[in-house]
């Protein structure tokens, strides 16, 4: 269910609303008005702020239409799957995993194989949301979430929308660790559209077919120390970890430093981003009561993960994932590695030249030749490989590899191996990954829906968004309360756009009226020229939430408003100011 006050509101005053609606509009697809892009705009700019600037990262922008080669490698391309089912009767498809946890008590239908599901259906009698005719007896086949197009005309070669940022900076390592100097760590950040052709989509704009992830790669070292943890050392996190979840326990509240050191997260890296990550949440809008991490179990990691936490907000009653904290460990740069011409690794240099033993082939050719035909050089090549992972296999007298599913027997003595001594510099690492991937969409909707207010103001009820200064899309409302104010009124609004302050002009309506049209948009501030203003030079700075009130010299304004939007000053701070001014 989406919360139906917050999608009125967001199509009346222009946050978002469903694409195409002049063609009927296509499910999934939803156009952020001129409220709802700033606001977004705002959300993505704290995330920079936060994960690229102060942590001293890159920031790239890789197109989203990207050949198949890309996610063959990465193995999207077999395993980026969803359950569907469809209905024999009126042909309308569903998320088979869906249906099941909708009539069943199964939590986490999707992380189960698909034989259960359908027989799950069967059992629980699940019915067609759309017709009400029986599921029961149909197939669930996977359906893969990418949208597929081809590159060119003619005989065009495939490509797909990307369904994630991420491989866009993976498939780049080789030439983005050169930027990094070759030194681990380093991290690559990236926001921008992602698409999944969603089988059912839903929940206003929690699932949707186009949507913007920022994502972060963060390259570590294998073997490499942790980020450090002090920034968020003391920092709470409330974990609900995966046997908690088994016995259907209670979330813990634990520092950053408690739940590393007592193994509930098992990694500093993970650790840390979700400090970071509880930070930046609750400076963007989302309320810190309504926010869990959850540790996948093990049968719900994704095909990439090694392990994996999930950002949740508790939305009209649901715990909803709106961000990922995943452990791709060295997936997709070895996957690339294997299948591409570029090296995935990086060198690292020891500090003393080693010698060390290195098994070697050679293969004879003229045995290999007439013994093996076509194959022979897929049959060296295969020694080749083998010698580098399990020199072992070379001890007995004949070698076995296999090539296109057929083995092969070779004698050793064929095979050239031996084990020389050579002397090495340093060797080539394949850095590990820690991703923080957070949905955007599901963060604003997530931010509308916990700030969504009703309250009352002198006996009148207003509804009030209270949007954090950092992301409102408009910072103060600017009324002239007499026509003698309002070229004056008009000038500050000016200068304040002039300063980068987003504020809006209104003089229509009674005071309290533009009052509320702010309060519902989650402007914090609204300041007002009054006929008193010709004397004192003050304008009234009026507080959102509080409705508190201060008078500001209509001079200092824009800094005042500039500091209240950075966070360097409170409005408590400026009230203080100011009274002890005007005494
Ligand atoms: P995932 O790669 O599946 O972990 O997705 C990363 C993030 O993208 C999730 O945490 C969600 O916030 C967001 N997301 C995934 N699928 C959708 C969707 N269909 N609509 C909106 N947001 C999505």
């Amino acid at each position: 269910m989406s919360d139906p006050d917050v999608v009125e509101l967001a199509k009346r005053r222009g946050f978002f609303f469903q694409a195409n609606e002049a063609y009927g509009g296509v499910a999934g697809f939803y156009t952020f008005g001129p409220r709802g892009a700033a606001l977004k705009r705002n959300v993505e700019d704290a995330w920079r702020r936060q994960f690229v600037v102060r942590e001293g990262h890159h920031e790239i922008e890789s197109p989203t239409v990207v050949p198949e080669a890309v996610f063959e490698a990465s193995g999207h391309l077999d395993t980026f799957d969803d359950m569907l089912v469809e209905c024999p009767e009126c042909g309308a498809s569903h998320r088979a995993d869906h249906l099941v946890e909708d009539a069943s008590d199964v939590e986490d239908a999707e992380s189960l194989p698909a034989a259960d599901v359908e027989e799950l259906l069967a059992t629980c009698d699940v019915d067609c949301p759309t017709c009400r005719a029986t599921l029961a007896d149909e197939p669930v086949t996977g359906f893969n979430l990418m949208f597929e197009t081809s590159i060119g005309p003619g005989s065009s070669r495939a490509g797909y929308l990307r369904p994630e940022t991420a491989q866009g900076v993976l498939v780049e390592f080789p030439r983005l660790k050169e930027y990094a100097r070759n030194q681990l760590p380093f991290g690559v950040a990236q926001v921008g559209s992602g698409y999944r052709n969603e089988i059912s989509p839903r929940r206003s704009l929690l699932r949707v077919r186009e949507f913007t992830l920022a994502e972060l790669q963060q390259f570590t070292a294998p073997d490499g120390d942790g980020p450090g943890l002090e920034p968020v050392a003391d920092q709470t996190v409330r974990l609900y970890p995966a046997d908690a979840q088994e016995r259907e326990g209670e979330c813990v509240e634990l520092t950053v430093r408690e739940a590393l050191r007592e193994d509930v997260v098992a990694n500093e890296w993970l650790a840390y981003y979700l400090g970071r990550a509880r930070q930046w949440f609750e400076r963007v809008g989302v309320d810190p009561e309504r926010l869990r991490f959850r540790q996948h179990r093990s049968g719900e990691l994704a095909h990439y993960a090694s392990a994996c936490w999930d950002a949740e907000a508790r939305l009209h009653g649901d715990w909803v994932e709106i961000a990922g904290f995943a452990f791709r460990a060295d997936h997709d740069l070895s996957k690339h590695d294997a299948r591409s011409d570029e090296r995935f690794t990086l060198f690292r240099e020891y500090d003393e030249p080693k010698v060390v033993e290195r098994p070697t082939v050679d293969p004879d050719m003229s045995h290999l030749g007439p013994e093996f035909g076509d194959v022979a050089t897929d049959v060296a090549d295969a020694l080749e490989s083998l010698v580098e992972r399990d020199p072992t296999a070379f001890r007995s007298e004949d070698v076995t590899v296999e090539v296109d599913g057929e083995t092969y027997a070779v004698p050793v003595e064929k095979t050239g191996f031996s084990v020389d001594e050579v002397t090495e510099t340093g060797e080539h690492v394949t850095p590990h990954v820690v991703e923080p991937s957070i949905g955007i969409d599901r963060v604003v909707y997530g931010v509308l829906v916990h700030s969504l207010r009703r309250d009352e103001v002198g006996g009148e009820g207003r509804t009030r968004l209270a949007l954090p200064t950092a992301v409102a899309p408009t910072v103060a409302g600017v009324f002239p309360l007499t026509d003698d104010q309002a070229d004056r009124a008009r000038e500050l609004a000016d200068r304040l756009t002039r300063r980068g302050i987003p504020a809006t002009y209104d003089d229509s309506g009674s005071i309290g009226r533009r009052y509320r049209r702010q309060d519902e948009i989650g402007t914090p501030f609204c300041v007002t020229l009054d006929e008193r203003t010709s004397d004192d030079e003050r304008a009234t700075v009026r507080e959102r939430d509080s409705t508190a009130q201060v008078r500001v010299l209509v001079d200092d304004v824009p800094e005042t408003l500039a500091s209240l939007r950075t966070g360097e000053t409170t409005f408590a701070a400026v009230s203080r100011e100011y009274d002890d001014d005007c005494r």
